[in-house]
């Protein structure tokens, strides 16, 4: 693997772990402003996208573990991610 700055052949692989939160549940304060009127209205405007929107809102919140791939370029320093 050549470094896409130097073009030099000394480079390095780190893997890093990445963990990051899913996308955030709706919260009670949302439910009591919000989504006691605009979950019926959505229903009868938009009867399918709010069946998505049924179906994945209720997936709870999920901790994603990512693997990332870093390569560290020991000429110049360049960092990037594979
Ligand atoms: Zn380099």
């Amino acid at each position: 693997m050549k470094c896409p700055r130097c073009g030099s052949e000394n480079v390095n692989v780190q893997i890093t772990n990445e963990t990051y939160l899913k996308k955030q549940h709706h919260g009670l304060l949302w439910w009591l402003c919000i989504g006691w009127w605009w979950i019926p209205t959505k229903w009868l405007l938009f009867t399918i996208p709010a069946l998505i929107f049924a179906l994945f809102g209720r997936k709870k919140q999920k901790v994603v573990n990512k693997q990332v791939k870093t390569a560290v370029c020991q000429g110049c320093g360049y960092s990037w991610n594979m």
